[in-house]
């Protein structure tokens, strides 16, 4: 029996590593973290951006969870975009463009000054292991030379080892015709530990996933291209963050053409995917140019997104062309498009394949099921993307941890994506590298980000992860959002008074409490928050039990009516109304203060998806009750509106019996399942 130098030891500083460590360290056991390099801690592979349409909701959720994906991104955010706007609160997704320069230093700041964590420098060669199959450490070699054989490593024992190796495992990266072994540019790729899987008798198979080339900013001309400001509002990811203070930058827009897609289509036969050196799949969400050519013949355009690499960084990252076309096809394709005809490349774009493990083979806590105290996260379980590697960190951490105390940490999919996300991969494995989307939540109308506190804050307060000043802020906004809530829920109106200018809202002449109107399309807000702060002084100045007082109703109609001159004309009281102007103005503001900006935005979701989570609790009894519902032979599932391609080829394909055997097929969304239940209980 040897002592343990670590409790957990996590193999590799990307974001899954990272978040692991810190999780782990956050409950209070010692952590050792090894990664080759300090250069390597918080490395953004690919594009310098956190966040985006479901991966916007992971961060808030590891925000919960007192996580620090979301810290480094608001001290490096150069460029802030809520997507999806223009749709209801669920499915915002937050993204942050970040100086690359300024988060990995943010990164390394948090974790090389973080409590109960060591660092060290080196690779790790090998996984050791007891006799019953239980890792009890690792070997690893300070001189990246050594090979496995070698006398001279440093053995470190520990209780459990995380995994979260990215895109190392045997990593072999290719531009054109032009292949070599590597970890991603510049970097090695780590073998050993790839064999070491393999030998162990770990289902291992091989994915792939591209970058795109980097260009220096001086050869774009930004004179053709549309610019996109970030949004003037910002929301910081982490709820610890008062105020972003790094400077925000414009992104440019241009597009491919026509002679773009026929440089491509005449040149495939230098890519390795079309020439058979890659055979391994890719992310289908975020294809290379080439896949979007031979995918999409029909369009004639698309999009790029020219984002700078950081604040004073000469060099650009072009989002939507990732390529492993050869060189010299790359610079053509460059060429041909607006504002880059005479661009200089940094960095040519490749693709790499490299090992997963088919994460099947995990439990939910990301333990591998028949070897004890090993976990693994990140891109190694099949996924793609940062903000899914920090997602299965921060479980894996959590859980590693745990384990000396024989407990375990889950989310359920009813709780947040990453449970989602973990769900999917150990149930259904995967085909692709798995990429987070709000489709693939059957919950998703809960899972927002204004509610990631409230949802999973208090399943982790007992088990002490989170700091007290994080769990104070989360406390605290609760109780605010609720307080406000029972003050909206009080105050009975006409909704035609309320809505002035909006005639068109349907009255059934009822009252209706403020919170009930809050959900109403087209509302302005303004008006509700201001009778909600007039409501508040009347039963201040005058007797509370007057919610009681047969003319209660009247009076507020009054008030309504103030509120509508309020909001239109800048305030014009009657003078005999218990109002006057100055104090309503001070009062306002005071509302404004007690219940800011973000109380006021959790309000309004919670109204706005009130009927909607009503409806979703009866959706899951439906699945519950229709699981061995039969699929009938005659099923088309073309006829049914809204199911993907994805979803009708896979239905076509596998040809399921019954709901219960649609529910196992990968790739096909809990809201596919529910609308194609509905059609055939119409249907027999
Ligand atoms: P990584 O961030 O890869 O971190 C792995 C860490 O493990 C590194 O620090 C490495 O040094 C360390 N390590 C490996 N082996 C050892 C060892 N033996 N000993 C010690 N340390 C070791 N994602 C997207 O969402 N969209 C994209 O378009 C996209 N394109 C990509 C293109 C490329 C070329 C690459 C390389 C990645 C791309 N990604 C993309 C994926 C994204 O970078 C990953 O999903 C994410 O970084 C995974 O995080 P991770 O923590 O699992 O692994």
């Amino acid at each position: 029996m040897f002592s343990n130098d670590y409790s957990v030891v996590v193999i590799g500083a990307g974001h899954a590593g990272c978040e692991a460590a810190a999780a782990a360290a956050r409950l209070g056991v010692s952590v050792c973290l090894i990664t080759f390099s300090l250069d390597n801690i918080g490395e953004l592979s690919c594009n310098p951006s956190i966040g985006g349409v479901g991966k916007g909701i992971i961060v808030k959720e590891i925000d919960s969870l007192d996580g620090i994906m979301p810290k480094a991104t608001d001290l490096s955010m150069i460029h802030y975009r809520t997507l999806n706007s223009s749709r209801g609160p669920a499915v915002w997704g937050p993204r942050a463009q970040v100086d690359r320069k300024l988060y990995k230093s943010a990164m390394q700041n948090i974790i090389l000054n973080y409590s109960n964590l060591t660092v060290k420098f080196a690779e790790v060669n090998d996984i050791i292991f007891n006799d019953n199959n239980k890792v009890i450490g690792v070997k690893c070699s300070y001189d990246a030379n050594l090979d496995l054989y070698s006398e001279k490593y440093e053995i470190i024992y520990c209780n459990s080892v995380i995994l979260t190796t990215g895109t190392f495992l045997s990593g072999i990266m290719h531009t054109g015709h032009i292949s070599q072994s590597g970890g991603r540019y510049n970097e090695k790729s780590s073998n050993n530990l790839a064999y070491k899987l393999r030998q162990l008798g770990i289902s291992v198979s091989r994915l792939k996933t591209g970058t795109p080339p980097r260009l220096y900013r001086d050869s774009i001309n930004y004179n053709l291209l549309e610019e996109q400001k970030g949004d003037d509002f910002i929301i910081p990811f982490s709820s610890l963050t008062n105020k972003i203070k790094t400077p925000q930058i414009s992104c440019y827009i241009t597009t491919t053409n026509e002679k773009t897609h026929q440089i491509i289509r005449e040149n495939l036969s230098t890519s390795p995917m079309y020439s058979g050196i890659i055979s391994s799949s890719g992310p289908r969400y975020c294809p290379s140019i080439e896949d979007k050519i031979v995918r999409f013949p029909h369009r004639n355009r698309h999009q790029i997104f020219l984002e700078q690499e950081g604040l004073d960084s000469d060099i650009v990252y072009p989002n939507g062309i990732s390529t492993s076309l050869s060189k010299e096809v790359q610079l053509a394709l460059l060429k041909s498009i607006s504002g880059l005809e005479n661009i200089e490349v940094m960095r040519f774009g490749y693709a790499i394949e490299y090992d997963y493990v088919n994460p099947q083979q995990l439990k939910p806590t990301l333990e591998l099921k028949n070897f004890p105290g090993l976990f693994l996260a990140g891109q190694i379980n099949g996924t793609t993307g940062y903000e899914e590697a920090a997602g299965q960190g921060i479980i894996a951490g959590i859980n590693a941890a745990l384990r000396l105390k024989n407990k375990e940490y889950i989310i359920s999919r009813s709780e947040g994506y990453i449970g989602v996300m973990i769900n999917d991969l150990i149930r259904h494995g995967v085909s692709e590298p798995y990429r987070m989307m709000t489709s693939r939540a059957e919950f998703r109308l809960s899972l927002r980000p204004e509610n990631s506190d409230e949802r999973l804050i208090n399943n982790v307060l007992e088990i002490g992860l989170i700091s007290e000043e994080r769990s104070k802020i989360a406390i605290l906004a609760q109780q605010k959002t609720e307080e406000l809530i029972s003050i909206l829920e009080k105050i009975l109106v006409h909704p035609h008074k309320v809505i002035n200018g909006y005639k068109t809202l349907k009255s059934d002449g009822k009252l209706k409490n403020l919170f009930e109107i809050l959900s109403i399309p087209g509302i302005n807000h303004n008006d509700i928050w201001n009778i909600a702060a007039l409501n508040i002084t009347y039963t201040d100045n005058n007797n509370p039990d007057d919610n009681n007082n047969p003319d209660f109703n009247k009076k507020y109609e009054e008030i309504t009516l103030y509120s509508d001159i309020i909001a239109d004309n800048n305030i014009n009281y009657d003078k005999n109304h218990v109002f006057n102007q100055k104090n309503d103005k001070q009062l306002i503001e005071k509302f404004y203060q007690r219940y800011p900006e973000d109380i006021r935005h959790k309000v309004y979701s919670k109204a706005l998806y009130a009927v909607y989570n009503r409806r979703q609790a009866n959706d899951i009894a439906m699945l519950k009750q229709n699981e061995n519902q039969i699929i009938p032979d005659e099923f088309d599932p073309s006829v049914i509106s809204g199911l993907s391609n994805e979803v009708i080829y896979k239905i076509n394909k596998y040809k399921p019996r019954s709901i219960a055997d649609l529910l196992l097929i990968e790739g096909i969304t809990p809201t596919a399942v529910i609308a194609i239940s509905l059609h055939i209980s119409k249907i027999i």
